[in-house]
């Protein structure tokens, strides 16, 4: 399955790659903001996204996605610092399937990766 992890973050990229390795996700690809992402969709069944990024930020990003037929229905995981009840709302408003909020661990994005999925 092909996974696309979308952060400005090279660190942040590098963890959340190395966790869905061990967990046996081996085709992961990587973007450093939303108009990358945007360029890199092609056959991926699975986004997990920034919020904060510069170019086109992970919200931007998630209505894009959501406002073209290829894509509507793709889940998205938003991985953020941004905590707060009314961030997490709109972002679920905007079409996110769930997030997660850093830090993380990989028992969490394993669960979420596994709810999203339906597994
Ligand atoms: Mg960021």
């Amino acid at each position: 399955m092909k996974i696309l992890t979308v952060d400005d973050s090279s660190t942040m990229r590098r963890i959340i790659k190395n966790t869905l390795n061990r967990l046996g996700y081996t085709d992961v690809l990587e973007a450093e903001h939303g108009v990358d992402g945007l360029a890199k969709m092609t056959g991926v069944e699975l986004v997990l996204t920034d919020w904060n990024m510069p170019e086109m930020d992970g919200l931007t990003f998630v209505k894009a996605l959501r406002s073209n037929p290829r894509f509507k229905d793709v889940p998205i995981i938003m991985v953020t610092t941004e905590a707060a009840k009314k961030e997490i709302l709109e972002a679920i408003k905007s079409g996110v399937t769930d997030y997660i909020v850093k830090p993380f661990t990989p028992e969490t994005l394993k669960e979420k990766i596994q709810k999203v999925l339906g597994g």
